[in-house]
């Protein structure tokens, strides 16, 4: 593959992101997933969703999961309820994860990702460690399937990251890096912390956002790529610059709006385009 192909995020039965007709439309050649529902992950729906990929000449470069119960509407409630963090449904969680890494096998991706959720602070605790459990079994699973594992950036300073992958200790373990995220959840400036987790970087998500008022406390607002506060003419030389020439994912769900979400995401594609050629 050529440097930096660009992609897109894309639901085909489950999770936001754009559908298949639209991504064709949009004439990209990669796309991330998100994993189909419970239920349609069996041999027979991934030989037809290997068709339909195949006919729209598209390949997936990664699978997300994620599960019901999960709720972004304010970063309180994200640190209840997202990805393998909240114990009481941790071994349900993770029991699905294996069901999505299979299912990604199924369909020939390498790549399984998810946000794992809102990492403990605290390094001594119980808590902490039983995350890092989990993630090593998780692991270990995808590891079998010949998969890596890719974290979704956001909760976490780009150093609190890089002490739970060591943590974790596997060899399969990396990043997929999202600058908006950290802006939206007010962590910290997205280049700095790229330019700290590069080497662990091997998937990325190219999305905007502009900081809250109150940073950490409140959410920052998502805004079409270009218009925010990421700069990607410099987001894309750091890539650059760490070594990075996988694929550029684009992520902007606006459900409510298809329309408004198929405009902008095509107004992404050309501006990717765009600094890639002048990037030369
Ligand atoms: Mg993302």
């Amino acid at each position: 593959m050529d440097r930096w192909p660009i992609g897109v995020f894309t639901s085909i039965d489950a999770g936001l992101g754009l559908h298949l007709p639209q991504v064709r439309e949009l004439g990209v050649r990669t796309v991330q997933i998100h994993a189909p529902h419970r239920g349609q992950r069996d041999n027979e729906h991934a030989e037809k969703i290997l068709t339909m990929l195949d006919q729209a000449n598209l390949t997936v470069t990664a699978v997300f999961g994620g599960f019901k119960g999960e709720s972004y509407a304010d970063i309180p409630t994200v640190g209840r309820t997202i990805g393998l963090v909240p114990a009481e449904t941790r071994e349900e969680r993770l029991a699905e994860m294996f069901d999505i890494s299979s299912f990604a096998r199924r369909i020939n991706c390498n790549v399984v990702a998810l946000h794992l959720g809102r990492v403990p602070h605290d390094h001594n605790t119980s808590e902490y460690q039983d995350v890092v459990d989990a993630t090593r079994q998780l692991c270990e699973y995808c590891a079998k399937n010949d998969q890596n594992l890719h974290l979704e950036t956001g909760q976490e300073p780009a150093v609190a990251l890089r002490q739970f992958i060591a943590d974790v200790k596997s060899s399969n373990l990396f990043i997929n890096f999202d600058p908006a995220n950290l802006i939206l959840y007010g962590v910290e400036e997205p280049l700095d912390a790229l330019k700290q987790i590069g080497h662990l970087v091997r998937s990325v998500h190219c999305k905007d956002a502009r900081w809250a008022k109150n940073p950490g406390q409140e959410w920052g607002e998502e805004v079409p790529l270009g218009e925010g506060e990421v700069d990607m003419e410099n987001y894309l030389r750091t890539l650059d610059e760490i070594g990075y020439q996988g694929p550029l994912t684009i992520e902007r769900e606006i459900p409510q709006d298809p329309d408004r979400q198929q405009r902008e995401i095509s107004g992404a594609v050309q501006l990717l385009e765009n600094l890639k050629s002048s990037l030369r």
